[in-house]
Order: structure tokens, then C-alpha cells, then sequence
């Protein structure tokens, strides 16, 4: 069985992938919480503290699609999700990817690429995996013939608000017309002919991302990422693919800070998540009404989930430790699991 027939059975795959303690972790010796036992199982293993005090880990098992251990590299990762998603596309379908989960657990590492060192690589990140192989498949004779052309998008939305990140940042309008089809107006689409041509506008929206930042994970976790690779057949869209790095779960928290702005900001990222969420159940299961509008980024995704052939896969990145994190690891992945399966 080819993970192509494995996907194929279901329109939603839900993966965790637990990534490796960091150095202070290791340093302060932070318990690990995470075990994977097996490629489709994760294990939650909470510090508890009865009423005499003793201390005990309450252990919780939940299923997944995959479990991807620390070992597991982007490409694995992405052969498994992502990757037969590519095929969607040529099959004009619309193929979503999400990355979910805390800010700390790794989501732009699996999306974008690896930023720890001095070398930031994006190719080894899902947005580069799959335009790589979008290009391959491009090169197949059956898919030669329909003379598709291929073209990137690159957008954010923070706070409600949706600006380009191939065009400076400049801030886009959102519009509905009377079929609801949605349009963002004015979002730069790049005309890409190779893998490179794909990396350096990674490059270009990152740094674009950032820019202005003090701290490019600040950012970062209170805004989603949108980079899109659209197939094209004289001028008509055939195929869409969508890979984003979600906004941090964990700004719920922020709801009752004491700053009116981070309030707004956590507050908006539940109600688009929430939303989120209900789209993908809907996905699932053919409801007819779908609460789209609920928030910008399902409003944005409104096309990717209607329709025959629509599928999505979404990577929840999981916190390792007890202490580093101030929120229970078992509840984000209680979310997926009761959620989306
Ligand atoms: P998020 O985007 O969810 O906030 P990041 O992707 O920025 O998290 O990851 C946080 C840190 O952990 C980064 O320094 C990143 O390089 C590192 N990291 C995340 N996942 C992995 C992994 N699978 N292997 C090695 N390092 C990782
Ligand atoms: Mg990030």
C-alpha cells in the first residue's frame, strides 16, 4: 500500500510529531512528556500531585493517523503528509496543510525549513518539499500535455488582516462577490519555473515576515502564514496548494492580559482557529453550512474546503516538557484528536 492509498481513503490526515529537546531543556534536565510507542500512537505522560502530595504521571494514549517521533526529519514527515496531497493538485483538487501547535514546537521548522544555525535553509522546509516535487511531477508526460503553469503566493494574516509578503507587506483587501467566491485583491501571484525560483521567495516572505520585529517568534505566534502554490491552465485555475503555519494554540492565554492589544490579538486567533476547526470537522462530513466567515482565515480557505476533491492534512507539533511550557501538553493534543478524527 502506497501512502498515496492510504490518504486516498480519508480527506483529512491528523499527524504529531514531537520534536527533539532543545539545550536548556536538556540542561535543566525538564521532563519529557512525549513518548511516541509506535507510528501511529502518542503517549502524554502528565506530572500530577495527589492530595498527600505524592507525585505521580497520569499516562494518556492517543491515536493519530502518524506519530512522528523526534528522530523523524522533515522529509519523512513530509513524505507521509504533504506529499500525496501533491498529486491532488494535478488532479484539479484543492490540498491544504496546516501546521498546529504552540509557539516553541516547531511548526515553521516543519513548514519553513531549518532556522536554527547561521544557514537558514528553506529547503528542506514542506512549503520547498512540495514545490520541488510539484516540479517533478510537472515534467510527467500526462501532466506535460495540459501545459500548466505554476505560480506562488505568500500571505499573512494578523489580527483580522491580511497583508502580502511578496509585496512588501502591503495590506489586502478581502472580498466576497455574490457566488461567494473569495478574492483577496491585489495578492502578488509569482510566476515560478524551478525549485529556486520557489526558495528565494520563501526567502523574500520570510524576511518580509520579520522585518520590523524584535523578535521573529513574537511575531510570528500571533500571525498565520499562508504560502500557496497554484497550478494554472490558460489562466484558469486548475489545482491550488496551501501550506500554513498557524498562529500559536497557546494565545488564549493572552485573552486576559492586561494589554487591550494582545487581547484583541489572542482573541482573534481562538475565533480563527475555532473556525478552523469547525471548517475541517464540516470537511469531513459534507455539512452544508460552514461557518466560513466565522474568521479571515477561513474566509481566505473557503474554496479549499468546499468542493469534490478537497483534502487536508494537519501536522500538530507537540510540546516535549512539563516545565518549559506552562500549558498541558495532553489537552493541545486532546484538541486534535477529539476534534478531527
Ligand atoms: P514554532 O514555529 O512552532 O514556534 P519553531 O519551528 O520556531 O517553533 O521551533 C522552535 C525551535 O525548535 C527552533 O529553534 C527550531 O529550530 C527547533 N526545532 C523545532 N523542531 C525541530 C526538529 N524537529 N528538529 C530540530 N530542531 C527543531
Ligand atoms: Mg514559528
Amino acid at each position: 500500500l502506497s501512502t498515496t492509498d492510504l490518504i486516498e481513503e480519508h480527506r483529512i490526515c491528523v499527524c504529531v510529531r514531537k520534536r527533539p529537546l532543545n539545550k536548556k531543556e536538556l540542561t535543566i534536565r525538564d521532563l519529557d512528556v512525549i513518548t511516541i510507542p509506535s507510528k501511529d500512537v502518542v503517549m502524554v505522560h502528565e506530572p500530577k500531585q495527589k492530595v498527600d502530595l505524592t507525585r505521580y504521571l497520569e499516562n494518556q494514549t492517543f491515536r493519530f493517523d502518524y506519530a512522528f517521533d523526534d528522530s523523524t526529519t522533515n522529509e519523512m514527515v513530509y513524505r507521509f503528509t504533504a506529499r500525496p496531497l501533491v498529486e491532488t493538485i494535478f488532479e484539479r483538487g484543492m490540498a491544504t496543510c496546516f501546521a498546529y501547535g504552540q509557539t516553541g514546537s516547531g511548526k515553521t521548522h516543519t513548514m519553513g525549513g531549518d532556522f536554527s544555525g547561521k544557514n537558514q535553509d528553506c529547503s528542506k522546509g514542506i512549503y520547498a518539499l512540495a514545490a520541488r516535487d510539484v516540479f517533478v511531477m510537472l515534467k510527467k508526460p500526462c501532466h506535460k500535455k495540459l501545459d500548466l503553469q505554476v505560480y506562488a503566493t505568500f500571505f499573512e494574516i494578523y489580527s483580522g488582516k491580511v497583508f502580502d509578503l511578496l509585496n512588501g507587506k502591503a495590506k489586502l483587501r478581502v472580498l466576497e462577490d455574490g457566488k461567494q467566491q473569495v478574492q483577496v485583491v491585489g495578492l502578488h501571484e509569482r510566476d515560478v519555473k524551478c525549485t529556486e525560483d520557489v526558495l528565494k521567495l520563501i526567502e523574500v516572505g520570510n524576511s518580509c515576515r520579520t522585518s520590523g520585529q524584535t523578535s521573529a517568534n513574537a511575531h510570528s505566534s500571533r500571525s498565520h502564514a499562508v504560502f500557496q502554490i497554484i497550478l494554472r491552465r490558460k489562466g484558469k485555475m486548475h489545482g491550488k496548494f496551501s501550506l500554513i503555519d498557524l498562529a500559536g494554540n497557546e494565545r488564549g492565554a493572552d485573552t486576559s492580559s492586561a494589554d487591550r492589544q494582545t487581547r484583541l490579538e489572542g482573541a482573534e486567533i481562538n475565533k480563527s482557529l475555532l473556525a478552523l476547526k469547525e471548517c475541517i470537522r464540516a470537511l469531513g462530513r459534507n455539512k452544508p453550512h460552514t461557518p466560513f466567515r466565522a474568521s479571515k482565515l477561513t474566509q481566505v480557505l473557503r474554496d479549499s474546503f468546499i468542493g469534490e476533491n478537497s483534502r487536508t492534512c494537519m501536522v500538530s507539533s507537540s510540546l516535549v516538557t512539563a516545565r518549559g511550557h506552562q500549558s498541558i501538553p495532553s489537552r493541545s493534543v486532546k484538541e486534535l484528536t477529539v476534534d478531527a478524527n
